[in-house]
């Protein structure tokens, strides 16, 4: 269920009725080469969240559509600091305690979030679980797939095939393809890549991956995949 199909009464009883669990998708905003919309990460974190609700019965709140992007510069993309990332996150959490939620995930949609999920903050002190009696979990739905991630190429792109028709296939372009390299060059380039202005330096054109061959059933059976080992991971 989706937080705006709920009323306040109804929503109070339900929650005093049973465990619920609750989602929290997080984006960001950036670019992502020429033929996938800036919203992209978003887009899917959104409907990743939509579609794992569905299947357990959980509630989607609305997602934090900005994250941390500064890695794009100066190709486009609008960024929150990671400090208030993180404030706007405990502000969410301490909000849904005082409303008696227990049950939280965080699902993030962004890899230079990354950085945010992973820090000291309430949703990880375990004093402050423990007080509240709440359970915060945090995934990246890209660990739940065995197809290696990229940025608006291949996987991404066929992605947001399947969820959405704003998706410019004449427009794709291939960007930096890291088959063939060493592990070590990998490394280096992928620390390269996350620091400020560093995603434009290593891939050229701002894209991860070769987005040409990407179509709208490999995104499906992406997705499928996702929500299927996410539940999975959920329900253990
Ligand atoms: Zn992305």
């Amino acid at each position: 269920m989706d937080i705006n199909e709920l009323y306040d009464p109804e929503f109070r009883k339900l929650i005093k009725s049973k465990k619920l669990t609750v989602i929290i998708p997080v984006g960001s905003i950036e670019q992502h080469g020429a033929h996938l919309p800036i919203s992209t990460d978003s887009d899917i974190v959104t409907e990743i969240a939509s579609r794992l609700a569905k299947k357990c019965g959980f509630i989607v709140f609305p997602t934090i559509s900005y994250g941390v992007s500064w890695e794009h510069e100066p190709l486009f993309n609008t960024s929150l600091k990671v400090n208030n990332l993180r404030k706007i996150l405990d502000d969410i959490i301490t909000s849904l305690t005082k409303n008696h939620i227990k049950r939280i995930i965080i699902l993030n949609g962004h890899h230079g979030n990354l950085g945010v999920m992973g820090q000291y903050v309430i949703y990880q002190d375990n004093d402050y679980k423990k007080k509240f009696g709440i359970k915060v979990s945090k995934f990246s739905y890209w660990h739940f797939m065995k197809q290696q991630f990229d940025h608006a190429g291949f996987v991404e792109t066929s992605l947001m095939l399947a969820i959405s028709n704003k998706v410019k296939m004449k427009k794709a372009k291939k960007g930096l393809v890291t088959n063939g390299l060493s592990d070590m060059e990998k490394r280096k380039i992928g620390k390269l890549a996350t620091k400020p202005g560093g995603f434009p330096k290593v891939t050229k054109n701002g894209v991860w991956g070769d987005p040409t061959g990407a179509t709208k059933k490999d995104g499906q059976r992406f997705l499928s995949e996702i929500v299927r080992n996410l539940a999975k991971e959920c329900q253990s």
